[in-house]
C-alpha cells in the first residue's frame, strides 16, 4: 500500500509573491482557478520584503512605479516622495494583499525545491521544503529577476568574527552603525543608496569598489500635491502613454531628440546639466544615439566623470570614483549624495579593481597584505539576476528535461514567457523579456495579463497544454540578442550578461524595448498563438 500523502490538486501553484506573483494570484481567482501560491518569505513584498538596507527605495518613481491594474486602488493610495522609500512600497504591497484578501491562498515561509511535469496526467508536481507535494496544471513563476543573492566566495568568510550583512538579505529589525567600524563591499545601486545613510552614522566607513559606477542624482522631494492630482486626474492616459516609452516610464518628463554628436558642444553641456538637474534614470534619454554609438556615450561620459571632479574634493579619490566604462551599460544608480559622502573625513575609498580582496581575517578585510579593521561587513554584491532563482529549483519537464540541462549555455525562452519542452509552464519577466530594462511593475502586469488571457482562451478552446515552438524559441533568442548587438550594451561586464557571476554564460538576457515587446505579443495572439503548440 502507498501511505504517502495524496498531493493536493490545484488549477496553479505560483512560485512567488512580490509584485508579479500577487497580481498574478489575483487575475487567476478572478478567472474562478484554484490557486496556491508558495513564498519563501515571510510576507508579500519579494524585493522590498527582503532588501531592507538603509536608503533603499525605488529609482522610477512612485506615481509610475505602481500597479494600474485597479482604478479604485490607484486613485486611494498616497505616496508621498518622488522615489517611494523600501518601507513605503511594502506597506503598499501589504494593502494590496489586505484589500485583495490575497493572503488566504499564499503559504509563507515556504521554498519550492522542484516543479517536474507529469506527462500521463499533463500536471506539474510541485515540492517545497516544508513538505508539502502539491499538483497542479499550471506552474507559474513569479520567482523575480533579483531575488538570488551573489555571494561571492572571500577567502576567510568564516573566520571574520562580527556580523555580515547582505543588502538583499537585510535583517528586519535594522542595524545601528553608530560608533562601528563597517566595510562595505561593491559599490552598485544598493551601496550607492546605502553609503550615505551608512557614512552618517558609522565611526569608520571603508568602500571596497572594484568598478566605480556612474550615478545621477535623485532630487528626490515630496510629493507635490497639484502633481499628484494631475496623474491622478487621467491616471488611464498616463499609463498609456508610459507603456508607449521604451522602458516604460517618463512619458511626462521633457523629451529630447538628435544625436549627440551632432550637437556643439554648448548645445550638449546644456542638455546633460537639464537633465542632471531633473534628476533620475532619465538622463540616458539626453540624446538618442547614448547607447548605439560610442563616441556619442563617450561624450556623456565624460560629462558625468567631469562633473564627479566638481563634487568629491580629493583628486585621487575623485579619479577613483569616475568609472571608465560605457555609461549606462551597467544600469545607471540614482542617488542622494553618493559622491558628496567621499568628502566626509570617516569614508575611505579602497580600490580593488587591480588587487582584490584576499581574504576576510577574524577582525577585518585584507586587501594587497593591508588588513582593514572593521567590526561588520556588508556584501553589496547584487544577484545571480534574472536565472538564479529559477535555476535554484529543480524543474523539469516533458521526458524530464531539466532546466539548468536545457539553460547550461544561457536562457532559452520564447518572449520570456515559456520554454520549450516545459508545458503549462510560465515565467513572469523571465529571460528574453523587456523585465529589468523596464518600468517592472507595468512589464508584470502586462505579462501577467498575457498569462491569464492565455489560461481562459485554452479552457473556453478546451486545450489541456501549451507549449511554445522548438524554432520559435530559437528565433526568439537570436532576436532578443541581435538586438543588444545593435547597442553598447555588451560592452561590458554587466549582470544583464550574467558577467557577475563566476562561471555563468556570458548571453544579454533583458529584450531592449518594451513597446515593441508588447507589440510583438499582442500579435502573437492575434495570429493564434504564433510560436505555440497546444494540446
Ligand atoms: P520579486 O519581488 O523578486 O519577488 C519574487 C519572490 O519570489 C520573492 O519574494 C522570493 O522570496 C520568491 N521566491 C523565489 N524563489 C522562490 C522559491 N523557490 N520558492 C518560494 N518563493 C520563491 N524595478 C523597477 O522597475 N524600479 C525600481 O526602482 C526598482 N528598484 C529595485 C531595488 C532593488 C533593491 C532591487 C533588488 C530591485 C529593484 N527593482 C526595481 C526590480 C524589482 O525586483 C522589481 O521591480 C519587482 O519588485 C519584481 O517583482 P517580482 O514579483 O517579479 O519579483
Ligand atoms: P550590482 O549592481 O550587481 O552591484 C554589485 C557590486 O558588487 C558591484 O559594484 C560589483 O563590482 C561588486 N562586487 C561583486 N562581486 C565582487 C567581488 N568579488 N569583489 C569586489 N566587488 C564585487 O548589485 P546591486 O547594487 O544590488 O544592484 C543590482 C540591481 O538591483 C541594480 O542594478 C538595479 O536593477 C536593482 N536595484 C535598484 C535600486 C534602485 O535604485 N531602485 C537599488 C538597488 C538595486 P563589479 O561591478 O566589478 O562587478
Amino acid at each position: 500500500m502507498n501511505d504517502a500523502p495524496q498531493p493536493v490538486k490545484f488549477d496553479a501553484v505560483i512560485v512567488g509573491a512580490g509584485f508579479a506573483g500577487m497580481y498574478m494570484l489575483h487575475r487567476l481567482r478572478e478567472c474562478g482557478l484554484s490557486v496556491r501560491v508558495f513564498e519563501a518569505g515571510g510576507d508579500v513584498g519579494g524585493t522590498w520584503y527582503w532588501n531592507r538596507y538603509p536608503g533603499a527605495r525605488c529609482d522610477v518613481e512612485s506615481m509610475e512605479y505602481s500597479y494600474q491594474f485597479s482604478a479604485e486602488l490607484q486613485q486611494e493610495w498616497e505616496w508621498s516622495e518622488r522615489y517611494a522609500t523600501q518601507p513605503e512600497i511594502l506597506d503598499y504591497a501589504s494593502h494590496v494583499a489586505d484589500r485583495f484578501g490575497l493572503r488566504s491562498d499564499i503559504q509563507f515561509d515556504t521554498r519550492v525545491a522542484s516543479a517536474h511535469y507529469h506527462e500521463a496526467s499533463d500536471c506539474w508536481q510541485i515540492e517545497t521544503d516544508a513538505g508539502d507535494s502539491v499538483s497542479a496544471r499550471f506552474c507559474i513563476m513569479a520567482t523575480g529577476c533579483l531575488s538570488s543573492t551573489n555571494t561571492p566566495d572571500f577567502n576567510g568568510m568564516q573566520d571574520f568574527q562580527g556580523p555580515v550583512y547582505h543588502t538583499g538579505e537585510w535583517p528586519h529589525e535594522g542595524i545601528d552603525f553608530t560608533g562601528k567600524r563597517v566595510g562595505i563591499i561593491g559599490t552598485g545601486s544598493s551601496a550607492i543608496q546605502s553609503i550615505p545613510i551608512i557614512a552618517e552614522q558609522a565611526d569608520e566607513l571603508w568602500v571596497f569598489q572594484r568598478t566605480a559606477n556612474y550615478s545621477v542624482p535623485a532630487h528626490n522631494r515630496p510629493l507635490d500635491a497639484a502633481e499628484v492630482r494631475s496623474v491622478k486626474t487621467d491616471y488611464a492616459n498616463f499609463r498609456v502613454m508610459n507603456y508607449a516609452m521604451p522602458a516604460g516610464f517618463g512619458a511626462t518628463k521633457p523629451h529630447h531628440d538628435g544625436l549627440a554628436i551632432d550637437a556643439t558642444e554648448a548645445e550638449r553641456n546644456a542638455r546633460f546639466a537639464t537633465r542632471w538637474e531633473l534628476g533620475g534614470l532619465g538622463f540616458m534619454g539626453a540624446f538618442e544615439d547614448l547607447m548605439l554609438n560610442p563616441d556619442a556615450n563617450e561624450l556623456a561620459a565624460e560629462w558625468t566623470r567631469a562633473k564627479i571632479r566638481t563634487i568629491v574634493e580629493d583628486p585621487i579619490t575623485a579619479e577613483l570614483l569616475a568609472p571608465r566604462q560605457t555609461i549606462g551599460c551597467k544600469r545607471l544608480c540614482v542617488d542622494t549624495g553618493y559622491y558628496a559622502t567621499y568628502n566626509r573625513g570617516n569614508v575611505h575609498l579602497v580600490d580593488v579593481s587591480e588587487t582584490p580582496v584576499d581574504r576576510f581575517t577574524a577582525s577585518g578585510i585584507e586587501v594587497a597584505d593591508r588588513e582593514y579593521p572593521v567590526d561588520c561587513i556588508i556584501l553589496a554584491t547584487g544577484f545571480d539576476a534574472m536565472t538564479g532563482a529559477l535555476l535554484s529549483i529543480d524543474i523539469r519537464g516533458r521526458a524530464g528535461l531539466s532546466l539548468q540541462d536545457k539553460w547550461a549555455a544561457g536562457p532559452l525562452t520564447y518572449l520570456g514567457l515559456s520554454v520549450h519542452g516545459f508545458p503549462n509552464l510560465f515565467t513572469i519577466c523571465g529571460p528574453g523579456s523587456p523585465s529589468v530594462l523596464s518600468n517592472m511593475i507595468p512589464s508584470i502586469e502586462q505579462h501577467v495579463n498575457w498569462i491569464a488571457d492565455c489560461i481562459v482562451h485554452m479552457s473556453t478552446s478546451g486545450r489541456i497544454a501549451i507549449e511554445c515552438e522548438a524554432q520559435a524559441e530559437a528565433d526568439w533568442v537570436t532576436y532578443v540578442n541581435s538586438i543588444a548587438d545593435m547597442t553598447l550594451y555588451p560592452t561590458c561586464n554587466s549582470w544583464y550578461l550574467g558577467a557577475n557571476v563566476p562561471g555563468k554564460p556570458r548571453v544579454f538576457m533583458p529584450h531592449i524595448g518594451l513597446p515593441s515587446y508588447i507589440e510583438k505579443c499582442e500579435d502573437v495572439v492575434q495570429k493564434g498563438y504564433d510560436g505555440f503548440a497546444f494540446y
